[in-house]
């Protein structure tokens, strides 16, 4: 995952991962990348589309 450099960190994404895998915290986004089920929900939800596939 790319998380582009217009995130706001409002912490959306994090909400809706049904696997908990991404943590917002300050001005930073980590993203547990091994478990990730590539279901796209926090692409989908994210605002202003700061987050992209990493292809
Ligand atoms: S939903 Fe978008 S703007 Fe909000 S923290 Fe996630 S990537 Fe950043
Ligand atoms: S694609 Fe799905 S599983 Fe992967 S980080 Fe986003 S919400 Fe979580």
């Amino acid at each position: 995952m790319i998380v582009k450099e217009w995130c706001m960190y409002c912490g959306e994404c994090a909400g809706v991962c049904p696997r908990n895998l991404i943590e917002v915290r300050e001005l930073t986004l980590k993203f547990n990348e091994d478990q990730c089920k590539e279901c796209s929900l926090c692409i989908q939800v994210c605002p202003v589309k700061a987050l992209q596939e990493d292809k």
